[in-house]
């Protein structure tokens, strides 16, 4: 050991959802005499900007204490303005702001982590340890060893894909003169946005109270747009499509999260395994991640109870994998037309079935039913060109972009 370094048995790169998931998991588990370090960066670019997770689950979780709200009610509108409305009990749809998230984690037992405020600029891998280095707001250097490394840090340039489209969004949290909102459902998709000749845009509500909600404006496209374009698709769906009258934007936020059909390796040495979004926790079809870091570091804790090499496994299953990079191929190529293929899935699926569909939970005869649901002549087609196309890397300009909106 190095004079100044010091040792862990685990170092978590990223005090994101992913790191900070396996770090409250760790904390919990009887792996918890562990020693932990968390490297998180500075105050700066590298820090993503709060954000609000959206998901799903069957009862009760882990994070349901510091929930910002919970719904029982999903709704899809078609682009003619139906509702298709359904109950997804025994299943709630949950939304979470990273703010309480991150509070919660520190003020349970994974507060014991200890805790460097410190830009990670390499890890090395060795055979009995791998080393951290990283810089601190001082400039000082900080040097770490651990057995285990799990490193979350954004993947740049994005792994070599077939397909990668962006979801791109910018929502604003609104307060309105009028009662406006239903709180007691949530609108996943509502359809009715003007659509890109490719791909497919929509707006999703997460209402909060009569007055109060998330409203945002998303598109599955190949490129952002700019700050003038998110706003303008915003006045026109908050306007035009929902008719809320007037109302104050209390809050804003945006995203763009890469839906790739790219292949993530999860071990990239002896010591060293990426999770979250860098270990292909993303669901490619809707760019969902959080329930698949939920999976993917209980395993990874399952493991270290275990005693066995915590390699994290990729927490979707191939076949998903592969459906959904056919799907991805044919909104990129406008092979199907987005609008209408979202209607198709729920209008002609249980919500409940989709739901548990996009979170690997359904079963191969319902998902073969789901499959002749959707335009089968431009999915078979699109199959038959993917399996002939080639993989290539993608230009970092593409890749995903996560910063606070200009307002
Ligand atoms: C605005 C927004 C909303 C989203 N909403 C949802 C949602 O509703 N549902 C859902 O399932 N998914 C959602 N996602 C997608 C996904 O869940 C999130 O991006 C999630 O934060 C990914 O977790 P992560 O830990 O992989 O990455 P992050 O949470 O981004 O964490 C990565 C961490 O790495 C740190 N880091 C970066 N560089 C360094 C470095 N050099 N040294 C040390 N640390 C470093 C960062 O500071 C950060 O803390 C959303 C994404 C965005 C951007």
């Amino acid at each position: 050991m190095l004079v100044g370094m010091r040792e862990f048995d685990i170092a978590v790169v990223g005090a994101g959802a992913a790191g900070l998931s396996l770090a409250h998991r760790l904390a919990h588990s009887t792996a918890r005499g562990l020693s932990v370090a968390l490297l998180e960066p500075p105050d700066g670019p590298l820090r993503p900007p709060e954000r609000t997770w959206c998901y799903w689950e069957r009862g009760t979780g882990p994070w349901d204490p510091v929930l910002a709200a919970r719904w029982d009610r999903l709704a899809v509108v078609d682009p003619a303005g139906r509702r298709l409305r359904s109950g997804i009990a025994p299943l709630a749809y949950k939304m979470l702001r990273s703010r309480d998230f991150e509070a919660h984690v520190h003020a349970g037992p994974a507060g014991g982590a200890t805790r460097y405020r410190a830009a990670v600029t390499a890890i090395e891998d060795g055979a009995a340890r791998a080393t951290v280095r990283a810089v601190g707001a001082d400039g000082a250097p900080v040097e770490i060893a651990a057995r285990w490394v799990f490193d979350s840090r954004p993947p740049k340039p994005l792994p070599p894909a077939r397909t990668t489209l962006l979801q791109h969004f910018r929502g604003w949290f609104v307060a309105t003169e009028a009662d406006a909102f239903d709180p007691g459902g949530a609108v996943l998709m509502d359809l009715r946005t003007p659509q890109p000749r490719s791909g497919v845009s929509f707006g999703y509500v997460l209402p909060l109270s009569e007055r109060t909600a998330l409203v945002e404006y998303t598109e599955f496209t190949r490129a952002v747009i700019d700050d003038a374009g998110y706003d303008a698709a915003l006045r026109d769906y908050t306007g035009r499509v929902l008719g809320l009258g007037p109302f104050t934007v209390t809050a804003s936020e945006q995203g763009a999260i890469p839906m790739t059909d790219a292949r993530f390796r999860t071990r990239t040495g002896r010591r060293v395994f990426r999770i979250g979004a860098a270990g292909g926790a993303t669901r490619p079809s809707t760019g969902y991640t959080f329930s698949g870091i939920q999976r993917q570091t209980a395993a990874v804790v399952r493991a270290l109870e275990r005693g066995a090499v915590p390699v994290p496994p990729v927490p979707h299953r191939r076949r998903h994998l592969a459906m959904d990079a056919i799907l991805l191929r044919a909104l990129d190529r406008g092979r199907v037309d987005g609008a209408a293929f979202f209607t198709r899935l729920f209008g002609r699926n249980g919500m409940r079935d989709v739901l548990d569909f996009l979170d690997g939970a359904s079963a191969l005869p319902r998902e073969l039913a789901m499959g002749t649901t959707t335009p089968l002549l431009p999915m078979a087609a699109t199959t038959a060109e993917h399996a002939w196309s080639a993989v290539r890397r993608i230009p970092p300009r593409a890749a995903g972009r996560d910063r606070p909106p200009a307002r």
